[in-house]
């Protein structure tokens, strides 16, 4: 760890732990927010920088920027996305605005899905907050005076968002590939690869070979999986392909920077997931006496690991969208 957590002049909500990796490789892992930050993956090659994944709001990609100029005096050359989620893509256009020759990088499959559902989504978003804006007023108004300071907060960082959303120029990859892209810099490789579907249908998978770091974005996150768009009877073979690289540490979507053992017990986790929803449903258990039973099932094991974030991110909420997005693929 070589910083401390810090606030951009306009970050709001959107704050950082800038930490070392290895020579020349940083991870900015996200405080959690109201509107959910990513991480973003920072290297630093021989000619330029790649970053990896820009957040959810042009604001918190120019606190990135801004602490990248504490890092390095070089400029970002390549921004790489994982996938078409908004909270890993909003900020792309805060890069090439910084930076006039940066391109972003995605695959093939990501891209279509940013063209096909991200853009659509932005619109979901700038439709839907001022509800969400509504209901925060109508909480705060009858809320107890304990409550208020959190509300008031949340309500500001709301309105702030709905500002930015509309405002925003999404910025499309501007370079994509089919399955693989590797930039050789003089002094590091840099792996691009789509290793099978597991968050979503086009999961990028960034690895440094040398250094033995893999960026993983959401197929691996330090609490349970959101899995709305993804394909859990897929995912565990994914991550199956992910292990038979040599890597030594882990930088993923969401949380801190762990080692091999989180890869495993992450993968079983979705792998039991999947088998016990099957499991019930060849019973033809209702989509309720399969959520109670796969949660009795796995709290033993699992309810423990994924709850390091518990509090901003509760096991027993995401194991239940879980079992509800299995539980449609498998019946
Ligand atoms: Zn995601």
């Amino acid at each position: 760890m070589d910083c401390c957590a810090h606030e951009g002049p306009e970050g709001g909500d959107a704050r950082f732990e800038v930490k070392k990796v290895a020579d020349g490789v940083w991870v900015a892992v996200a405080a959690p927010a109201y509107k959910v930050n990513c991480n973003t993956a920072i290297i630093e090659s021989d000619d330029g920088v790649t970053v990896v994944d820009t957040h959810s709001k042009p604001s918190a990609a120019r606190v990135i920027v801004e602490r990248l100029r504490d890092l390095t005096t070089k400029p970002v050359r390549y921004v790489v996305n994982t996938h078409f989620h908004w909270d890993h893509w909003h900020g792309n256009e805060v890069y090439p605005a910084a930076y006039p020759s940066a391109e972003i990088v995605t695959n093939q499959i990501t891209r279509e899905a940013m063209v096909n559902k991200g853009l659509k989504r932005i619109q979901d978003h700038v439709r839907g907050v001022p509800a969400e804006i509504a209901r925060l007023r109508e909480e705060l108004a009858a809320a107890p005076p304990a409550r208020r300071d959190k509300l008031e907060a949340d309500l500001r960082l709301a309105q702030a968002y709905l500002a930015e959303v509309t405002a925003l120029k999404p910025a499309l990859p501007t370079i994509a590939f089919e399955q693989t892209m590797k930039l050789y810099r003089r002094d590091r490789e840099i792996h691009l690869l789509h290793l099978g579907r597991a968050h979503t249908e086009g999961d990028v998978f960034v690895y440094l070979p040398k250094e033995k770091v893999v960026i993983t974005g959401d197929a691996v996150i330090g609490w349970t999986p959101y899995m709305g768009d993804g394909y859990p009877e897929d995912w565990a073979g994914t991550l199956d392909r992910l292990a038979q690289l040599d890597f030594t540490h882990i930088i993923m979507g969401h949380g801190d920077v762990v080692g091999r053992e989180w890869l495993r017990t992450f993968r079983a986790y979705v792998h039991d997931m999947v088998a016990a929803v099957r499991r019930e449903v060849a019973t033809g258990a209702t989509l309720d006496e399969v959520k109670q039973r796969v949660t009795a099932a796995l709290a033993p094991t699992y309810e423990r690991p994924f709850s390091t974030y518990g509090e901003y991110r509760p096991w027993r909420t995401g194991l239940a969208g879980n079992v509800e997005r299995t539980f449609a693929m498998v019946s």
